[in-house]
This record gives C-alpha cells, structure tokens and sequence, in this order.
C-alpha cells in the first residue's frame, strides 16, 4: 500500500470525532494498518462529555447526545479494523515517526502518514492574562463538563461565567444542572453572541444578567474563590469561576513538529484536501478550524481520507499549501467538509466577497456578522476573502 518503508500506513493524532471518522473511512477505501493515538482513556474527544443531544445530524443523520455520539464513532473505528491506542499522547512526528508516551513507558512506530487531529480547548485563566489570587473553583466549560457529566462531582454554588458565545449559554445549563447558581454572565463585547432561543432558555429563563462591554480583572479568594472584581470596578462575589469559548486549538504539536501556523487562529495551514505544508503530514477538524460543531468535524475526516489515500497510493502531494487571505475585520477562513469557514473578530456589517485571484466567486448579502459564530461559504478555490462596505 505505502510508498515509503513504514510498520503502519497512517498514524492519526486524537480520537475525536474528526481522527475516528477519518481511522474509520480509510479502512473503508483499503488503508492498512491505521493507528489512532488518544492521550485519553476512552476515545471520542469532546462530545464524551457534553452530556445533551444535538450532535450527529450531518454525518450520522440522526440526532444523539454527546456520549452516545463519541461511542458510536469510536465503535465504527473498531468495526472498521482500526486500532485505538487509549492512554498515549503523541510528543512528536517527525519525518512520520510517531513518537509516543504512556504509563507503557515512550514508544515510536513510523507511519506512512500522518494525519493531526487534536482538536480544540477553550483559553484558560493564565492565557486570558488576569490578575489576583489562584484559589479553587476556576474552570473552563470543558473542565465543567467533565466534572459534571463523567466524574458527577459538586462544582460550586455561585458562579461567574466569562463569555456570552454559545458554549457559555451551554455552561450556563450545565450549571443549572448541578444546582450552580449563575450570579451574572460577563463579556467584553457589546452583545451576547448567540441565537436568542439559546439565550432565552439559559439566561432569561434562570434571570441571569449579561453584562456586556465588561471583563474579569482580578479573582480573590485564598483557598476558594470569594469574588471577582470586574474591568469598570464592580466586584461579584462568587465561589466559581467558569471560563468559556476563546477558541484555541490544541496546537503545541503542530508548533513543536515546526508546522506554519496561522497565526489569528493558532492552527496550522492547510490546502482545501488538508495538506499541511509537510509532505505526508494533514491536519484536520477545530484543529484547524476553531470551533466547529463536531459533524462538521466528522465530515473532514472522512473527506480527507481521499486525499490521504492519494498520497499512500500515489504520492501526490500539492507543490504550494498557502492560506486563504483575509483582512480586517475578518480573522480568519479555513476549509471545512462542508465549505469555508470564516470568522469576524468584532461586530461588523457588510457583504463578504470571496475572489479566486482576481475574480469574485461569491458575495454574501448585506447583513451584520456577529463574532464568535460560525460564518459559512460555499466550498470554492478562494484565495482571499473580504468584508466590503
Ligand atoms: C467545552 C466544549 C464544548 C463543546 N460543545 C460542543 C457541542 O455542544 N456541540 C458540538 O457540536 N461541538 C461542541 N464543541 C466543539 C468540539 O470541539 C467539537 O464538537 C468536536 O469534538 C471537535 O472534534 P475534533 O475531533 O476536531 O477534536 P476533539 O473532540 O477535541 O478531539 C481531539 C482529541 O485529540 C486528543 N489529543 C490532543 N492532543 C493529543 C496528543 N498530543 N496525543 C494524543 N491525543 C491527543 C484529545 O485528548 C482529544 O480526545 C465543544 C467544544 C468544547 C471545548
């Protein structure tokens, strides 16, 4: 199958939904050994553990909770003939040698192939740059959700939840679910960001103020947290903190393995077939496109099987892998299975025009563009992408 000497054919670098849809689908067109790695203990990345329904719709064409989601993926992997490798986090990749650690002790294999597909997490507290004491009590959603749906720990009583996208409306519910109060939401932006069903279920519903053009200065507390002190003075008191959205990929990989990165999204550029600028090396899911909803992420990998079983097959590899270009407001585009994905970093209005060189291909209406929210486009060969008046 391989062109190159290698023990496996490909060696993919997380078991969320992008890595086992991708391990799943090339098996499915013939790849031999395929080997997901997983730092975790179970497979299935994020959707482990956000405990409702809403995931499956685009690739499984059925709507399913999270857990039952990542154990449906993880299972058709298996089914498949792919091997999981649980409780191994990747450390490098160099030249397709896959090097790995894990209570085994390190271990290496070399792979014809390697496909990232680390995912994403949300900026957590020292990232975000605020200032005070480091007590108990400070998460970000994905902590929370862990806490609550896998380990059902007590979290707090009284929380401050940093963020108004859609992940903090979901970290709002989470806390209702485990008896957490919500004292107030916080955003720095003018508006929340989410869609006002979302909002009214969450924030209207359990009366929880949004207070907007604002952010967390300082947190006090000694061993847990007692309150926050706001950017305009006002303080909260509080005994949890809970930092959500920011998007981050899970990049220190792709950095380290010496991957281009882009630097408005912190993930690695790839091609519209998810080459990386590395042959043999791809890049998949909110990795490269932070965040999307998981089925999107599903249908990349299975998408970029095809390009991975042309460069097993083939060797094809594309001579120039550059970014899509975009200016102010706009942050950042990325490829998705199911067209572009674009990004405002501010609330902006006009139409968002998409040239292949000099040619537009596509214009959006008029309308405002909301931060934080996914932006969609018509799969095309954009090279540059622009908000226009
Ligand atoms: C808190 C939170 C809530 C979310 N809620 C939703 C939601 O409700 N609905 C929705 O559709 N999407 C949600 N998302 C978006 C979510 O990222 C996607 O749903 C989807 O899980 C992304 O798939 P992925 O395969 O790209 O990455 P992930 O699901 O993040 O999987 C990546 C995997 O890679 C592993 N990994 C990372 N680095 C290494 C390494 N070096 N070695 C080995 N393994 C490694 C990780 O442990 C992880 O299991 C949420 C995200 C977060 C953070």
């Amino acid at each position: 199958m391989s062109s190159v000497n290698a023990d496996i054919d490909v060696a993919i670098i997380g078991a969320g939904p992008a890595g086992l849809s991708a391990a799943a689908e090339l098996r499915r067109r013939g790849a031999g050994r395929v080997v997901v790695f997983e730092r975790e203990a179970t497979p299935g990345g994020i959707p482990r553990h956000t405990a409702h329904l809403g995931y499956g719709a685009r690739d499984l064409h059925r709507i399913t909770t999270g857990p039952r989601y990542a154990a449906a993926l993880a299972r058709r992997a298996e089914k498949a003939g792919v091997e999981i490798e649980v409780g191994r986090s990747v450390r490098s990749f160099a030249n397709g040698m896959v090097v790995t650690t894990g209570a085994g002790g390190p271990a290496q294999v070399r792979a014809s192939a390697v496909l990232l597909a680390t995912g994403v997490r949300e900026r957590p507290r020292a990232a975000r740059l605020i200032a005070g004491d480091r007590p108990a009590g400070v998460l970000t959603t994905g902590a929370l959700q862990q806490f609550a749906a896998l380990h059902h720990q007590h979290v707090g009583s009284r929380a401050v939840v940093v963020g108004a996208e859609h992940v903090s409306f979901s970290a709002m519910l989470t806390l209702a679910h485990v008896d957490c109060r919500v004292a107030a939401m916080v955003t720095a932006l003018p508006r929340h960001q989410t869609y006002p069903p979302l909002r009214i279920a969450t924030a209207t519903r359990h009366r929880v103020p949004i207070l907007t053009r604002v952010g967390v200065a300082e947190i006090v507390g000694r061993q847990r947290v007692e309150e926050v002190v706001l950017t305009d003075g006002r303080r909260i008191a509080c005994d949890t903190v809970v930092f959500t959205g920011e998007w981050v990929p899970d990049c220190e990989l792709a950095r380290s393995g010496g991957l281009q990165m882009l630097p408005t999204a912190n993930s690695p550029v790839v091609d519209t077939g998810w080459h990386t600028q590395q042959r043999g090396v791809f890049a998949i899911g909110n990795l490269v496109h932070p965040a999307e909803t998981a089925d999107v992420c599903a249908l990349d990998g299975r998408a970029a099987a095809t390009q991975v079983m042309d460069w097993l097959t083939l060797g094809e590899w594309p001579a120039a892998v550059t970014p899509i270009a975009v200016a102010p407001p706009l942050l950042w585009a990325a490829t998705t299975a199911v067209g572009i994905t674009v990004r405002v970093g501010e609330f902006a209005r006009g139409s968002i025009e998409t040239r292949a060189g000099n040619a537009v291909v596509h214009r959006t209406r008029s309308r405002e563009w909301t931060p934080n929210r996914a932006i969609h486009l018509p799969a095309n060969e954009a090279t540059s992408i622009t908000l226009v008046g």
